[in-house]
């Protein structure tokens, strides 16, 4: 890496030349930066707005979960059938998934191999077990906090490899040369929080070859949301230079706490947990699921059921499933503005009985007999059958034998997120998208591929880049030429932001607070035709007021600022794309229910403001892949494309071996 320095608009500004930059920390960017090394590459680095944020150091679940090809017992299995459980999840490109099969034993291994603790047996088998929409048992886990421990071991690596990292950077704004088709990304352009002094911000640029973009989901545009505080998202940075978007409108939501966020699947609701709402100031407490159910045994059923079945899935709402549920969270939350609370204290009560083992299904109380928690109050089933579930609650201060706990129905995961193609480069040359912000997934995918395909995408990338963008980034002064007027906008806004004076502009806060809660209100598990063009104009316009009178207090307050209009715009992108399909009559799948007036009503007294109906195949709407993107005046554009097919036909050696040694494998 070769270091220089500029001055723009009188500010010294260093500028790092260097083949790759990664963005981000997480397991995704941690993996491309340790891979690019192995593969030779050394002129690289990455830069992190917070080296311990994000989703894969801070977030995890009961057993989180990590999805790969069979590695043990007797049952058969293969990339084309693991391939075949991705795609079938819909919307996802058969090509991509296969490469996710095939590379999933490597990245797997390599991990295994880094010091993760993948339980294996004696003999060596990393045995698995079945994981939603899996066809074999292919997931495994190192326990709750498996991405925090790929984190650690990566890091580790990464230590030893001595790649540089500037950390406490965020990026503001990536730099591009050429139009169309040939438009590439040159650079970025960052803010170093830790130079920036009072109202004098510093900055950092980076002229760089190659960028791999590993800045996560889209976080912070949702009020409710079970991701860490320290995930925000940075999807903006990629739209605003032309950036494609797949499938941003499929997400998963589901019931998690507030306070503490963390998933309340598995055992915290097969515990069957008593569900209550308040008003705001937590009076007046109702057990509001009561008059949806026609008897409490349907009722504790089906909040059992979420245990298995935790994102929202509008296929499990009829016939008092499971998913009924969070349809009457979000009406009790969002519609009607009360709080709602799991207590684990006392059983859930009908009006017409107490609750009895008895009333459940037999598949349930089967499991509750057979896990020896056929036991008097919620908390003790729960520490019966799971401690460490409510160990992790005592370890943020809740201690779930004294209090309820607050939760809404929750963001988890964007499985859409940046095109790119089977290299995870996007449609901007040299960019590559890896990790949750690249949208390889379909409508449903397996749980626990988010952390293959983050690793898989990301040794891809590496490989691509490695062996055809091997080219040192053009000379400063021709950098400076062809990204100056894009470096000087992004700098006179900043400068414009802390010129603005507190009476009558805007504050981060209060920007994020309104389009959070439009975003949860609209963009989230319940999506409304008749109101989704009103709101999607509301963010283009919150978009525009922002870029006028959005204010920053001090320097060290820029980075937060830039992340609200970031988040801005990323919302109006995924506010686009959900009215794209609502508009041309999408209906509800994946984690998400579209209100439809001819369809069927979730349950009796749930009033006609609730049908819906299910999408089926045949459309193009519930067949192709949305795709869309700015063009150079800022307007979305919108595109459907047909799903790839698996690529089929068995390789014969030689041939293969003949591309290989002649360099025609990787292009
Ligand atoms: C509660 C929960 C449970 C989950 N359970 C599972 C599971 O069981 N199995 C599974 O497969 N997946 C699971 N997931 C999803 C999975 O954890 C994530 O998809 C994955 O960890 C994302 O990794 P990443 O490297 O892409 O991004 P992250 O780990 O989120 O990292 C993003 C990085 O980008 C940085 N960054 C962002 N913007 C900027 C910027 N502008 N400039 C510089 N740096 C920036 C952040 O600081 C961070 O370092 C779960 C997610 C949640 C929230």
């Amino acid at each position: 890496m070769r270091d220089g320095r500029a001055v723009i608009e009188g500010l010294r500004i260093p500028i790092h030349s260097l083949n790759t930059l990664v963005i981000g920390s997480g397991a995704a960017s941690l993996n491309a930066a340790v891979a690019l090394h192995d593969r030779g590459q050394r002129d690289i680095a990455l830069v992190t707005e917070d080296f311990e944020g994000g989703t894969s150091r801070n977030a995890g679940s009961d057993k989180q979960t990590y999805y790969k090809l069979s590695l043990a017992g007797g049952s058969p299995d293969s990339p084309l059938e693991m391939a075949g459980d991705l795609f079938r999840g819909g919307c996802m490109h058969g090509d991509i998934a296969l490469c996710e099969a095939l590379g999933s034993s490597a990245a797997f291994l390599r991990l295994a191999a880094l010091g993760v603790p993948f339980p294996h047996d004696r003999y060596g088998g990393y045995v698995g077990y079945k994981t939603d929409h899996d066809s074999r048992r292919r997931a495994t886990s190192a326990g709750p906090l498996t991405s925090r421990m790929m984190c650690r071991a990566l890091t580790f690596e990464l230590r030893k490899k001595r790649i540089r990292v500037f950390d406490g950077h965020p990026v503001i704004a990536l730099l591009t040369a050429g139009r169309g088709a040939g438009k590439k990304v040159i650079g970025a352009l960052a803010l170093d929080a830790r130079r920036s002094r009072g109202r004098r911000p510093a900055f950092v640029l980076f002229n760089a070859a190659n960028i791999i973009l590993g800045t996560g989901g889209p976080a912070g545009i949702y009020e409710a949301s079970v991701y860490p505080e320290s995930q925000t998202g940075s999807h903006g940075l990629a739209f605003e230079i032309g950036a494609a978007g797949r499938n941003l409108t499929e997400s998963q939501f589901g019931i998690a706490s507030l306070k503490f966020r963390w998933n309340l699947s598995g055992s915290y609701q097969q515990a069957v947990p008593r569900y209550v709402s308040t008003d705001s100031n937590g009076g007046d407490e109702r057990e509001f699921l009561n008059p949806f159910f026609p008897d409490l045994g349907r009722l504790t059923t089906a909040i059992f059921f979420k245990g298995y079945q935790w994102p929202f899935d509008p296929r499990k709402v009829a016939g008092c499933g499971s998913s009924l549920i969070d349809i009457l969270v979000h009406r009790e939350t969002v519609v009607l503005g009360r709080r709602v609370w799991l207590d684990f204290r006392r059983n859930p009560r009908g009006a017409a009985g107490s609750f009895s083992f008895d009333a459940l299904a037999p598949e349930a109380r089967t499991y509750l007999e057979k896990s020896g928690a056929l036991l008097p109050l919620p908390i003790d089933r729960l520490l019966k059958m799971n401690p460490p579930a409510v160990e992790i609650y005592r370890r943020h201060g809740i201690d779930l034998s004294a209090e309820p706990l607050e939760i809404a129905v929750c963001a988890q995961h964007n499985n859409g997120g940046l095109a790119g193609n089977i290299w995870w480069e996007s449609n901007i040359r040299n960019l590559f998208p890896v990790g949750e912000v690249s949208g390889t997934h379909g409508v449903y995918r397996p749980g626990g591929s988010a952390l293959n395909a983050g690793q898989v995408g990301s040794a891809r990338a590496a490989m691509f880049i490695a062996a055809r963008y091997r080219d040192d980034p053009p000379p400063v002064s021709e950098f400076l030429r062809t990204a100056g007027a894009r470096i000087r906008e992004k700098i006179l806004l900043a400068l414009a932001m802390l010129e603005r004076k507190a009476a009558g502009a805007t504050t981060e806060a209060s920007a994020l607070e309104e389009l959070r809660e439009r975003m949860s209100r609209q963009g989230a598990e319940i999506r409304d035709p008749k109101t989704i063009g009103r709101e999607t104009s509301n963010a283009w316009r919150q978009l525009a007021r922002l870029k006028k009178g959005l204010r920053a207090e001090s320097a060290a307050g820029l980075a937060g600022a830039f992340k609200a209009l970031d988040l801005c715009l990323t919302q109006a992108v995924y506010l686009e794309a959900i009215k794209e399909y609502l508009y041309r009559g999408g209906a509800s799948r994946g984690s998400y229910l579209v209100i439809d007036p001819s369809g069927a009503a979730p349950c009796p007294g749930l009033g006609d403001e609730w049908t819906f109906s299910l999408a089926s195949p045949g459309s193009v709407v519930h067949d192709g892949i949305l795709e869309i993107a700015l063009d150079g005046r800022g307007k979305p554009k919108s595109a459907w494309t047909a799903v790839r097919p698996i690529p089929t036909g068995e390789a014969w050696f030689e041939n293969v071996w003949d591309d290989f040694r002649n360099d025609r494998v990787i292009r």
